[in-house]
């Protein structure tokens, strides 16, 4: 049977776990689709994609550091990528147009609800970092209604920018890590890029309120030092980004193929996979 075929690009791109997350859901859905990953820089990103877009590339998933990019050239885009300003989900029409979405905040907000069981109404939140992930994650998370949201980066003026953009949907203050000391948060959610190099951002002791969760969007084989910071200061729950990737490239699959593949099986063996990896 002719497969679709698909791609995640982004630069690094080595260790990306999306082709084995679409491979499983086309075996779960009996979908002919073929997804592979390829390293793309930011430089090279308009030659690659016309290139796969020539060879009857269907669609694409772009990661850091594309995601930015990708809003400016695709033709159309979802309300929420465009309030996002930024788009981790392709579909290459047969016309030659682009359409662009984000499913990063859908996936956030599944994995932390459906799969956590954790109730974001009503929680004081502390959000780090100001890039890509946080611009799609700041929707879905506002239109939760939680008491506060607070958003420290290391550039503040980036954090600043976005508490002034999404202030309409919600409570969204910016403030400087070194602001953090008096303040207690209910879900510390780390998006910041600083697990990738093993680092973990300034965070004064005793910002995690009792019975507290930390999540951090980043995720690898061995606990991010986020995770294990979040375990350290008592939090009931402190867990990687694993079932968000797989719950975004869920609403990715759904884009492209009209059908949503089962997501628990598939975080369960990507866990079962890791914990064999140690
Ligand atoms: P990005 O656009 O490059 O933004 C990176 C952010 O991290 C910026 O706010 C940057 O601060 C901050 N940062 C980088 N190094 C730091 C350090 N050593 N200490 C403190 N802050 C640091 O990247 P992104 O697309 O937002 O991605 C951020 C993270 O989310 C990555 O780990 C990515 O893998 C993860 N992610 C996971 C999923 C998932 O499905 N699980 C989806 C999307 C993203 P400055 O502004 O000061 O440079």
């Amino acid at each position: 049977m002719p497969q679709d075929r698909y791609a995640v690009f982004g630069h690094p791109i080595n260790h990306s776990k999306s082709p084995r997350i679409h491979a499983l859901f086309a075996q779960q859905t009996g979908q002919a689709i073929h997804y592979t990953s390829q390293d793309v820089p930011a430089e090279n990103f308009r030659e690659e994609l016309k290139r796969f877009a020539a060879e009857g590339g269907r669609g694409l998933s772009c990661t850091v550091p594309l995601k930015e990019l990708a809003w400016g050239i695709a033709d159309r885009k979802s309300v929420r990528a465009d309030r996002a300003k930024a788009v981790n989900t392709l579909v290459l029409g047969k016309d030659g147009r682009l359409f662009g979405d984000n499913t990063d905040g859908a996936g956030l907000l599944r994995d932390l609800t459906v799969n956590l069981g954790l109730t974001v109404t009503g929680l004081n939140i502390l959000l780090l970092g100001a890039g890509g992930a946080s611009r799609g994650i700041l929707e879905p998370l506002l239109a939760m209604k939680p008491r506060r949201l607070i958003i420290a980066n290391r550039t503040v003026a980036k954090a600043e920018k976005l508490a002034i953009e999404f202030a309409d949907l919600g409570s969204i203050e910016a403030l400087p890590f070194k602001a953090l000391a008096s303040e207690s948060f209910d879900l510390i959610l780390n998006a910041t890029a600083a697990s990738l190099s093993g680092d973990l951002p300034p965070l004064p002791e005793g910002i995690l309120a009792a019975g507290g969760a930390c999540y951090d969007l980043a995720y690898g084989n061995q606990p991010t030092a986020f995770v294990r910071w979040g375990g350290s200061m008592g939090a009931k729950l402190s867990v990687d980004g694993i079932g968000m990737l797989v719950e975004q490239a869920a609403e990715a699959f759904f884009i492209w193929r009209g059908m949503r593949p089962q997501t628990r099986p598939v975080i369960e063996l990507l866990n079962a996979e890791r914990s064999q990896a140690k």
